[in-house]
């Protein structure tokens, strides 16, 4: 049974709203603040069509949809997220804008409240280390699309205590999702393995060992993965799977991780995936 009862989100973007109805459906309230009016009635509306599938799917009854939307409201003001029990910060992937963030939230929220990053790349340590609260500030990684998808990383800082992690754990729980929990290290665990995975099918492609369709329908029907490694990194985008072997390269100062060099070229020349209309394959 989790204490939390509200949940604060900072940005009512993909994530951030996402995360907002996980918490709706699950009876818990949600306050979702983005900088601008356009932002927060972006985030909502999306919300709404979310339920709406369900709703047509009948996961949820008409009932369902108004009680979870009642359970959330929405502001540009940071002071509505006062009174919050925990605070999500899905903002933006921008370590200077987090730290930013992060203060405000730590200067403005009382001393028991939990503070939580959703940041898929940053150093949770370094992001509460910003905070005067480092033993209450915990790493949430949620995946995409929140509603739908099973697991949340949950990420201890150096200095993040059990209560602290125990209470998120538990709020995972009450939002019907599967909690691990992982130490602070880049791309945590899924992403550590997931990417360099995506990377290595590069290097095979670019030895010629096997076509595109070959080396996807390897993966699927071989390991039962339910998209091949190549149309996911279309999905990614090529840039994105580039900016996080770079990270990963830098960070642990292992040639392991070098970025595949065909996937760079294949950056450099704006085949980035389903987003340009062309990555390994053409949209
Ligand atoms: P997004 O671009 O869809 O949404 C970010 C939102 O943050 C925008 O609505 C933006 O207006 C808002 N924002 C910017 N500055 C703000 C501020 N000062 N105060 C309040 N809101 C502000 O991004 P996203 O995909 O939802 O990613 C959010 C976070 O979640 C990032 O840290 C990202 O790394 C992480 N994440 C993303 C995914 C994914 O698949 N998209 C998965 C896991 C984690």
């Amino acid at each position: 049974m989790s204490s939390i009862q509200t949940v604060g989100i900072v940005g009512a973007g993909t994530m951030g709203n996402g995360i907002a109805q996980a918490c709706a459906v699950s009876g818990i309230r949600a306050v979702m603040v983005d900088i601008s009016e356009a932002a927060v009635a972006k985030g909502l509306s999306t919300i709404e069509k979310s339920l709406d599938r369900l709703v047509s799917k009948e996961k949820i009854s008409d009932a369902d949809k108004a009680a979870a939307l009642s359970r959330i409201t929405t502001s540009t003001d940071y002071a509505a997220l006062q009174g919050a029990h925990l605070v999500i910060e899905a903002a933006t992937e921008n370590e200077a804008l987090k730290v930013k963030i992060l203060q405000q939230l730590d200067g403005m929220l009382a001393p028991e409240v939990i503070v939580a990053t959703n940041t898929s790349s940053i150093s949770i340590t370094k992001l509460a280390a910003a905070t005067q609260r480092a033993d209450r500030f915990i790493g949430m990684h949620f995946f995409n699309p929140v509603p739908m998808m099973a697991l949340v990383e949950i990420i201890r800082g150096l200095q993040t205590s059990d209560a602290t992690h125990d209470a998120v754990k538990a709020l995972a729980e009450a939002l019907g999702k599967t909690p691990i929990t992982v130490k602070n290290a880049p791309g945590f665990v899924v992403n550590r393995i997931l990417v360099p995975m995506i990377n290595e099918a590069f290097f095979v492609l670019a030895e010629g060992l096997a076509s595109p369709d070959d080396i996807d329908a390897g993966m699927k029907l071989g390991c039962n993965h339910p998209i091949g490694p190549l149309a996911l990194a279309d999905m990614i985008g090529l840039d994105v799977c580039l900016a996080v072997m770079d990270v990963y390269f830098a960070e642990f100062n292992d040639s392991k991780y070098r970025p595949c060099p065909l996937l760079k070229e294949m950056v450099a020349a704006g085949y980035l995936g389903r987003k340009t209309g062309r990555g390994v394959y053409h949209y």
